[in-house]
């Protein structure tokens, strides 16, 4: 709110003098003229007061002749969308907003409405400047060098295991972690079915299909009974998959113990996507570092990023050597360009790995407050428990929250999809949940494997929603989120 609605309220009665000197003093950039009952009639600017004096009245003399016309203004419950908008296609910077009996309740300043909060954006530091320039300075722009060989030891022994490739992206390192297990044409390959597509994305690039499975309701990921149906019916068809890949969604882990005892029976490697959850932990142990591989995320919308790029890491060194070899375009050792097999361009270059050792620095930072951003959310509505659930994280669980995550229940009085519009109207982002795999067009023809009862992701899918959850939204932004939800559901 800008300046309070009594202090620029003026009627015909006041004096030009007055008024002018209202404006210079409130420095507003408009006045409300009302009525003998407090009703707007229209709003006045210095230019309206000016075109009075330049019409032979003096600075005693009133407002009485100002002409009457109609003025811009906004009903009581209009969305900022509602007043932004209306403000863009008038040209103006103030709008007042009315009641139902046409008294000016707000005025609106521009300044302070046009201000969208995004779901999740990228937060530097201090340090990710200073690695970039010894890179310029050093001319070691591209394509490897020393960022790069530092950000993987180092990020190596954050997550604790031995060897890491920097790579373009997470996609990239999913992608290599499936060529590296073989996985080819005519191969299957199971993988959470709530994910982003860019988990199983990869699989189709290997000529293999992606069988899905689904996820349980107390981790929200890959439910261990689902695996293990899948694992059951696989045998008795006579087949097996090549692979599992294991995602770890919006900042938590899946429940790997269980997982991975399946996974180990039968015989068949994991991949562990933990694009989502870097800073994680499952029974204290940071995640992506259980399978034979995991690959890490740092897109612009990930808890740290390098604008885009992504990591690929293994207590096995010999795959890690590979994962380089195969990322730089597969060239043997020879003088002359030389190759036995089909590689890639997709090596994280010095500079942005300049980016990354930074953003790995206040990773802990980062971690915490997207923490506190979702107590903040869980506190605010204690009261309505029975209304919104939050992304449960069991006891084995460090999540790092990357994304506050909620469904809301049947009898909530107000599905997902309307509340995320009504932040929309806020200008706030909300987004639904990962569409799952299993709905997607693209994969439609690929079986799935629930626990035999129903479909948890589905489910999470239709009442689910992602709210704000950035690290760098201040307590002013966190607070215009909490209470706009509150007027919403209220
Ligand atoms: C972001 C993401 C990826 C892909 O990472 P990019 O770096 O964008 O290629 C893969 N899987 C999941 C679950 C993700 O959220």
């Amino acid at each position: 709110m800008m300046e309070n609605v009594a202090s620029v309220t003026v009627t015909r009665g006041t004096s030009l003098r007055e008024a002018l000197s209202i404006l210079d003093r409130t420095g507003a950039g408009l006045l409300l003229l009302v009525d003998t009952n407090g009703v707007l009639e229209r709003t006045l600017t210095d230019g309206d007061l000016r075109r009075l004096i330049l019409a032979g009245n003096s600075l005693d003399d009133t407002l009485q002749p100002t002409p009457q016309i109609h003025s811009h203004v906004l009903s009581e419950g209009s969305s900022r969308r509602d007043a932004l908008d209306l403000m863009n296609e008038k040209g103006i910077n103030h709008l007042p907003v009315i009641d139902a009996n046409g008294k000016v309740v707000a005025i609106l300043d521009r300044k302070e409405i046009d201000q969208q909060i995004l779901l999740s954006t990228p937060h530097m530091g201090d340090a990710e400047r200073a690695y970039v320039e010894e890179a310029f300075r050093t001319n070691w722009i591209a394509p490897l060098g020393p960022n790069v060989d530092a950000f993987e030891r180092e990020f190596a022994a954050k997550v604790g295991v031995k060897h890491a490739a920097a790579l373009s992206s997470g996609t990239a390192a999913i992608h290599l972690g499936l060529r590296l297990l073989d996985v080819g044409a005519g191969d299957r390959v199971f993988c959470s079915t709530l994910t982003f597509a860019a988990s199983a994305n990869p699989i189709v690039y290997q000529g293999a299909e992606p069988v899905f499975i689904d996820s349980d309701d107390m981790s929200w990921n890959m439910s261990p009974a689902a695996l293990e149906r899948a694992f059951d019916t696989a045998r008795a068809e006579g087949w097996m998959p090549k692979a599992v890949i294991i995602v770890n969604l919006y900042g938590q882990s899946a429940d790997m113990d269980p997982l991975l005892a399946l996974c180990e029976k039968f015989d068949v490697p994991v991949l562990e996507d933990a694009a989502e959850s870097l800073g994680a932990t499952y029974k204290g142990r940071p995640s992506g570092s259980f399978g034979r591989m995991g690959a890490y995320s740092f897109n612009g919308n990930k808890i740290i990023t390098t604008s885009g790029g992504g990591m690929l890491v293994s207590n096995d060194g010999k795959l890690i050597e590979r994962a380089r070899f195969f990322s730089t375009q597969a060239r043997d050792p020879a003088p002359h360009y030389e190759h036995t097999e089909i590689g890639y361009n997709y090596r994280m270059s010095n500079i942005l790995a300049g980016v990354g050792r930074g953003q790995l620095m206040v990773l802990d930072e980062r971690v915490k407050a997207r923490r506190a951003v979702f107590a903040a959310y869980r506190d605010a509505f204690h009261d309505v428990a029975e209304r919104i659930t939050w992304m449960p994280e069991p006891d084995w669980s460090y999540s790092t929250h990357w994304l506050t995550v909620c469904t809301l229940a049947p009898d909530a009085g107000i599905t997902s999809a309307e509340l995320m519009r009504r932040l929309a109207g806020e200008m706030i982002e909300a987004r639904p949940l990962w569409k799952p795999m299993h709905l997607q067009p693209v994969f439609r023809h690929c079986r799935y494997f629930t626990d035999g009862t129903e479909s948890v992701a589905d489910r999470l899918f239709a009442q689910g929603l992602c709210l704000p959850s950035g690290s760098n939204m201040n307590t002013a932004q966190i607070e215009r989120i909490l209470s706009a939800i509150r007027n919403i559901l209220h």
